[in-house]
């Protein structure tokens, strides 16, 4: 179950839901072609955390007081094979982060697997009908952690998984947590080092990515 903890050495491993394990063990495999949508999934999250904090922030603007420009920061790395989200939204708890990151809370994603238990095949024609949401990082990504501190928080926790059946959670460093928001870092599987290419970035923000209301900048590494 997703709420037992085994705790060693400051880092808790947490089995995902059944359904969760599922759901990643068929983007791990997926033969999907238009992988590319994991980033509009992300942006999309990234905007929808900047407008919770906006909104939380009409109340309560001491949250926002020391960074009010909402963002997103799309970061490539082609020497480390990373490419990082970043917010400075409202950011997730150690709570948050597990009820949000390891179970099927959401309706979507349960259509999904309603949808794919009644078709044949492995559901790869399935991932462009739904929102698959976060979990599609792993259609790219071997590994990926979320570093978030919830706006107002003094602790930032750090969550990291590879897909399969279970995650990680410690507290995150001063170093790799953002003052407030959320970081996600995917790194890429060998053969989708192309998302670490910032041309390719562009693109598909250009492509899907248009619409979102909050400014989307690019850092590049190591770029040519
Ligand atoms: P959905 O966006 O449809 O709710 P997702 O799978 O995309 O589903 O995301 C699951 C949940 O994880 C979100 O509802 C949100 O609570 C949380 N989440 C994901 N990304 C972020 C983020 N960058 N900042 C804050 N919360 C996030
Ligand atoms: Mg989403």
């Amino acid at each position: 179950m997703s709420d037992q903890a085994d705790i060693k050495g400051g880092s808790e491993t947490h089995s995902f839901e059944a359904e969760v394990s599922r759901l990643l063990h068929l983007m791990v495999h997926a033969v999907y072609s238009n992988k590319e949508i994991f980033l509009r999934e992300l942006v999309s999250n990234a905007a929808d955390a900047c407008e919770k904090l906006r909104h939380e922030s009409l109340t309560n603007s001491d949250l926002v007081k020391d960074d009010p420009t909402f963002q997103i920061t799309l970061s490539a790395d082609g020497a480390d094979g990373t490419l990082s989200v970043l917010d400075n939204g409202i950011g997730m708890s150690k709570a948050e982060l597990i009820e949000n990151l390891g179970t099927i809370a959401k309706s979507g994603t349960r259509a999904f697997l309603d949808q794919l238990a009644k078709e044949e095949g492995d559901g790869s024609a399935l991932i462009g009908q739904f929102g698959i949401g976060f979990y599609s990082a792993f259609m790219v990504a071997d590994r990926v952690d979320v570093i978030s501190r919830r706006a107002g928080e003094a602790e930032a926790w750090k969550w990291s998984s590879n897909g399969e059946g279970a995650y990680e959670l410690s507290v995150a460093s001063e170093e790799e947590a953002l003052p407030r928001g959320t970081k996600i870092v995917m790194h890429l599987k060998d053969d989708e080092k192309t998302f670490a290419d910032a041309v390719t970035i562009r693109r598909i923000v250009r492509d899907y990515s248009s619409h979102v209301p909050v400014p989307i900048r690019m850092l590049t590494k190591n770029e040519e």
